[in-house]
């Protein structure tokens, strides 16, 4: 059984088809500057080489015929029809209260994403228009969304509830949603995996560093907190988001600045996080290299993240009331060590003990504590789009 899965964004499109019989990635790629001029696609198959197809991509559905294309094609594609393909799994960012799980996508469906565009007005409206181009294209292979937001969907009242007016919640869902459920779902049962132990067992926290970071505390294979909230804009410091303030900033900086709502959603957003505090880049690998040379305020930067790291880890111990193991994942999480031992160093009280050899490691599952640690610290690649396969092809089964 083959799996397409698709992730879209305002005006990208990624893919990869995976063969689920031996979870093997035979094509992956990226269709970018869909609806811009230059758009093109970005190919690869077999784990080879890319290659990059300039074409014209006026829309999400053109872009999935371009992908549809690549896949058949004589020189770049992997399969000889559609009609291998047995599934599609979409990544859908938010989901809101209704789905708790992935689903088979249906016209129930469909509506009650299209009622979840105003929880995520950037993210949701692209991944409904990659789902209706498929459909179109693929009418007969059944689609499946896989949500950012579903895994966070067992937090206790206590934990996803803001302190505001009830009616806040009741009346227009204002809570914590959480978001990278995919991610932290699957590290957390690989974890499971690498220690031996049913996952309904294990007390675990997972820190997802990416340029968007959360970190999430799971009790036996379930979320009950993170670090995102009602947008993923709350919690850790990130690339270029904010994280959490005090909301009443947001008032001093329309009264100081005279800037508009807009203005200031665009300011947290995408001027903030390490690039607002370095003013350098927002890609850790800049901040180090300027670090380096001597910059102050990169050097900052990254304190600043892995102070927030370290206080979400101490903050999930004490709401897990005990901890059997940190996850550290995605881009920085995965390959890191510098910013994984400002955030472990000095946590042996609470038995986190790391063997700092282990933790120079790159981008591959490893256990870096040490034999006597009371915690088990682990290195885990995260892997959404196999999540995201694994997701569909359980559910067309
Ligand atoms: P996104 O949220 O965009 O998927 P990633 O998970 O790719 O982000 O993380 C991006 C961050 O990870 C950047 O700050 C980058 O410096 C870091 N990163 C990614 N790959 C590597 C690597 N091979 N070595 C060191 N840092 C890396």
């Amino acid at each position: 059984m083959k799996v397409l899965v698709i992730n879209t964004g305002s005006s990208s499109l990624k893919y990869q088809l995976i063969d689920m019989t031996n979870e093997a990635v035979l094509a992956k790629g990226l269709c970018d500057r869909i609806g811009i001029e230059k758009s093109f696609l970005k190919h690869a198959k077999n784990g080879g080489d890319a290659v990059v197809l300039e074409k014209d991509m006026a829309n999400h559905k053109v872009a999935i015929q371009e992908v549809i294309n690549a896949l058949t094609d004589k020189e770049t594609g992997v399969i000889n029809s559609m009609s291998e393909i047995s599934a599609v799994g979409h990544r859908v960012v938010h989901g809101g209260e209704k789905f708790t799980d992935s689903v088979i996508i249906d016209d129930e469906v469909m509506k009650a994403l299209r009622e979840c565009i105003e929880l995520a007005p950037l993210h949701n409206p692209p991944n409904i228009v990659g789902i209706e181009a498929c459909q179109q294209i693929m009418p007969n292979t059944p689609m499946v969304a896989v949500f950012d937001t579903a895994f966070h969907q067992t937090m206790p009242k206590h934990a996803f509830l803001y302190a505001l007016p009830y009616d806040m919640y009741e009346n227009y869902g204002v809570r914590k949603y959480g978001f990278h459920g995919t991610s932290h779902k699957y590290v957390a049962q690989r974890a499971a995996a690498m220690l031996g132990k049913p996952i309904e067992q294990l007390k675990m926290i997972s820190c997802h560093l990416g340029n968007g970071a959360s970190v999430c505390a799971i009790d036996g294979g379930k979320s009950i907190e993170t670090s995102m909230g009602f947008t993923p804009l709350a919690g850790l410091a990130m690339g270029t988001r904010s994280g959490t303030l005090d909301p009443a900033v947001i008032k001093f900086l329309m009264e100081k600045k005279s800037m508009t709502i807009k203005e200031i959603d665009d300011y947290l957003n995408k001027k903030s996080g390490v690039l607002g505090i370095s003013g350098v880049s927002s890609d850790f690998r800049d901040l180090h290299t300027a670090a380096d040379e001597g910059n102050e305020r990169a050097a900052l930067a990254i304190e600043v993240f892995c102070y927030r790291v370290k206080k979400y880890i101490g903050e999930y111990a004490a709401v897990l009331g005990g901890l059997d193991a940190v996850i550290f994942t995605a881009g920085i999480g995965e390959n890191n060590d510098i910013v994984r031992k400002k955030a472990l160093s000095n946590m042996e009280f609470m038995g986190i003990k790391i063997d700092w050899e282990k933790n120079a490691v790159k981008g591959r599952e490893i256990d870096i504590s040490t034999p006597d640690a009371k915690v088990r610290t682990l290195v885990i690649p995260t892997n959404e789009e196999l999540a995201i396969a694994r997701e569909a092809l359980k559910l067309v089964k």
